[in-house]
Formats: C-alpha cells, sequence, structure tokens
C-alpha cells in the first residue's frame, strides 16, 4: 500500500533542502528585505518575507511554500488553487506531519547506527 515511501521520504528530503535554500539566498542577497515580515496568504501567521513564494498572485511563506513544493513533488496537486482548497481541510496537514515524523524516526534511527 504504501510501499513507495522510501522514495517519497526522498522527495521530500530533495524539496526541504531546496526551499530553505531559496530562504538562505534571499537573505544572502538582500538582508535588510529579507527579514520584513509579512502575513502569509495560506497559513495567516505573521512571517519573514526570505522564502517566500508568489504563486498565481498569493503569497506564501517559505513553510507553506515547503508544503506545496512537497504536495507538488508528489503529484499531491497541479496548481497552488488546489492546494489552497485541499489545505482548508486538515486531511493535508495530518499526511504531511506523517511524512515529516516517517523522516524524523528515520533521522533517528541513522543518528542511532553512527
Ligand atoms: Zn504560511
Amino acid at each position: 500500500m504504501m510501499d513507495n515511501n522510501q522514495d517519497k521520504l526522498e522527495v521530500v528530503k530533495t524539496t526541504q533542502k531546496a526551499v530553505e535554500q531559496m530562504k538562505i539566498d534571499d537573505i544572502e542577497e538582500a538582508p535588510d528585505q529579507a527579514y520584513a515580515t509579512f502575513q502569509c496568504q495560506y497559513c495567516g501567521q505573521e512571517k519573514i518575507v526570505a522564502g517566500s513564494i508568489v504563486y498565481d498572485g498569493f503569497v506564501l511563506c517559505n513553510d507553506c511554500v515547503l508544503l506545496a513544493e512537497v504536495g507538488f513533488a508528489l503529484k499531491k496537486f497541479d496548481n497552488i488553487n488546489t492546494l489552497l482548497d485541499s489545505m482548508e481541510d486538515k486531511r493535508f496537514e495530518t499526511l504531511y506531519s506523517r511524512i515529516f515524523d516517517q523522516e524524523k524516526e528515520e533521522n533517528e534511527n541513522n543518528s542511532n547506527n553512527n
């Protein structure tokens, strides 16, 4: 059923790195602007500009960009409106936290082995 979980985790890790890198790049390029805050149009929280992306006119914070990019990468949806609609209910949040929890467990297991 979940036989390709390992592949999904790889996708999540790669995406996490890329999204984190966007934030780092923004901070390097324009530190003054990077730490300005705005209200994210998905999570509604006050977030720093660094790492935010505009999708079809919606400005998403770096955390939400990660959710969006993971969703795109895993082909959960192919446009941001689907994301915004689907994320209104909590199924996706549950799905993602499950993926992230699995990754955390895996990381912990790895560090135990070392
Ligand atoms: Zn957000």
